[in-house]
Formats: structure tokens, sequence, C-alpha cells
């Protein structure tokens, strides 16, 4: 079977019944990318774009995405930021890549570690915990990458976020019942009454992640190719990941409906709790919660890593 311009296939993208080659796989991947980013404005004149770059697939090709767009526009800078939690070889081995990348690239890197910022490092925070490492990781990862964006004079924060990714935190929020977190999904989330939020945006979001895969394979851009995260399989999201995976392969282009959905649905009910006044802010870290206190501080509340949020 070939592509339609006559070339060898090179990828078979289910959902649309197509065959593509190499050529026209990249230029059909980069073009939802930025119709994804017109469509939604998650650029703006004068941008500095700091990306979260952790050495995987995702956020590699979202630095070179996102660095091409840069390059020919005068007014636009960018960078990325690593953060070391203190993984063992594992985050050594990612953060390589990261590393190689970006002096391939020549895009400025900045690197920053628990250990520095929180006196502890991922292992030393949980060993007297009783919630899973991936709760403490995200948590302090998520906050100290909006800290060192803003501190840097970013302007948006990138995140390497696919479209299996958006369907795994719809499922995660719909099971949990967490409606806090499923109002703060989409291709952008902003706060302008929180200056100290430096917008978020996904511009990979429409994009499945096996294309993402063939994508850094057809332009050979180095990436860690495993998640060997020895946390990795405590998470709920591996379980929802597996399940979803199985969904797209019976039925191709279900990730995409359950994206669609919800993107329909959070408008009107973002309109509908911020009317009534449910959502309001935490009165610790200033974060959009139904309640006075967020599920972040709250689970942060009885542990010792009360001590180290106050210091951040
Ligand atoms: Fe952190 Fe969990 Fe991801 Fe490991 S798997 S990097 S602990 S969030
Ligand atoms: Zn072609
Ligand atoms: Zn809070």
């Amino acid at each position: 079977m070939v592509c339609r311009c006559g070339k060898k296939t090179y990828y078979i993208r289910k959902y649309e019944g197509i065959e593509l080659c190499k050529k026209c796989f990249v230029k059909s991947v980069e073009k939802k990318i930025k119709r994804n980013i017109r469509k939604n404005k998650l650029l703006s004149k004068n941008d500095k774009i700091c990306v979260a770059l952790s050495g995987g697939k995702d956020s590699i090709s979202c630095l070179y995405i996102l660095n091409e767009i840069v390059k020919k526009r005068e007014d636009m800078k960018i960078f990325a930021i690593a953060i070391d939690e203190g993984i063992g070889e594992y985050r050594k081995k990612t953060l390589n890549k990261a590393k190689e990348f970006c002096e391939m690239m020549n895009i400025p890197l900045k690197l920053y570690s628990f250990k520095e910022e929180f006196a502890k490092n991922l292992p030393e925070i949980i060993k007297n915990e009783k919630l899973n490492a991936c709760t403490y990781c995200g948590v302090l990862r998520r906050y100290l990458l909006n800290k060192k964006a803003r501190e840097n004079k970013a302007t948006k924060l990138a995140f390497g976020f696919n479209l299996n990714d958006e369907a795994e935190s719809i499922f995660l929020n719909f099971i949990f019942g967490n409606l806090d977190k499923f109002l703060r999904l989409g291709p952008k989330v902003e706060n302008k009454e929180i200056k100290k939020f430096v917008p978020r945006i996904k511009p990979l979001r429409e994009i499945p992640e096996e294309e993402i895969f063939a994508y850094c394979d057809a332009l050979n851009l180095p990436y860690y190719p495993k998640k060997r995260c020895p946390y990795g399989k405590e998470s709920v999201r591996k379980t929802i990941r597996k399940f979803l995976y199985g969904l797209e392969e019976k039925y191709p282009g279900s990730l995409f409906q359950i994206v669609k959905f919800a993107d329909l649905l959070i408008p009107s009910l973002r309109k509908e709790f911020y009317k009534k006044g449910k959502i309001k802010y935490c009165k610790i870290c200033g974060e959009p919660s139904s309640r006075k206190i967020c599920k972040v501080c709250e689970l942060l509340a009885n542990s010792e890593m009360t001590r180290l949020h106050k210091r951040i």
C-alpha cells in the first residue's frame, strides 16, 4: 500500500483510514499541532515560552515543534526547564537526553532539583509517607515548574501532553469525582486573577501517543525511549492507560471522542460553577478549588511536607 502521494507507507492512521509516507506523515502531524495552536490561541506576540522538558518523546517533540515556530519569529523566545526529582538512574538518563537535545538545537536549558529546592529528593520525601510517590512527585514538580518559569519571566509554560494523556486525565478525574481538576483540563489553562500562575499550554493535545513515537523516529529526534520510573507501577493512571489503549485499538477514534466530549462539557460547566461561586481559590496556594483549602494542600497538611510546602 502507498501514500496518496505515491510513496511508500510509513504510518497507517486508522482513525482516518489513511496511509502516509514519512514526509506526508510529518507534515500532517505538524499541521494538526499548528492548527491546535491557532484554534486555541496558545501563542501570542512577544511570548517567552518555557517548555517543561523530561527527555521523553512528548516533551522533546513539543520543544522541537515550538522551536521551529519561534525560529521564524523575531518577537518570541524559547527555553526549557528540566526537574531532577532524584529518582536515581532513570532520571539521570532522561536528563542526559534532555541536555543532548538542547545542545543539539542550541536551546537554553535550566535545570532544577528537588534536593536543592525542597532540601530532599523524592525517595527521601516519601520515606515515611502513606501516599504513593507519584502524588508527591506530580504536585511538587508542577509547583516548581510554575515557580521557575515565572522567575525566568516566561509568558507560557508548555507541556508535551498528548491525546492519550488528556483522555487519561479526563477518566482519572471522572473516576475520582474531581471536578476542580476536570474543569482545569483543556488546551490552555490560564487564570488571569492569579498573577503568579503562568498560563499552561498543550500543543500536542490532539496527537495520539503512537504518532508522537512515529514523529520522533521519522525526524531522528533523540529521546529516552521507555517510561522506566521505578515508581510508575504504582499509578492508577497506568491502569487507565492500558484500558484506553485497548479501546482505541478496537474502536479507532475513541480517544478523540472522549476529549471532544469533555471539550463540549467543560466551558458550560465552568460558567455554571464559577457563576454560583462554587469554585473559590485555595487560601494556601491560590489554585481554584470548590473548598477553602484545595485537595493538594489538604494532602500536604498532615505530613512532614507542610514544612517544605510553606518554604516555597
Ligand atoms: Fe514521578 Fe510517578 Fe512519573 Fe515517576 S512515575 S516520574 S514518581 S510521577
Ligand atoms: Zn506521501
Ligand atoms: Zn491549595
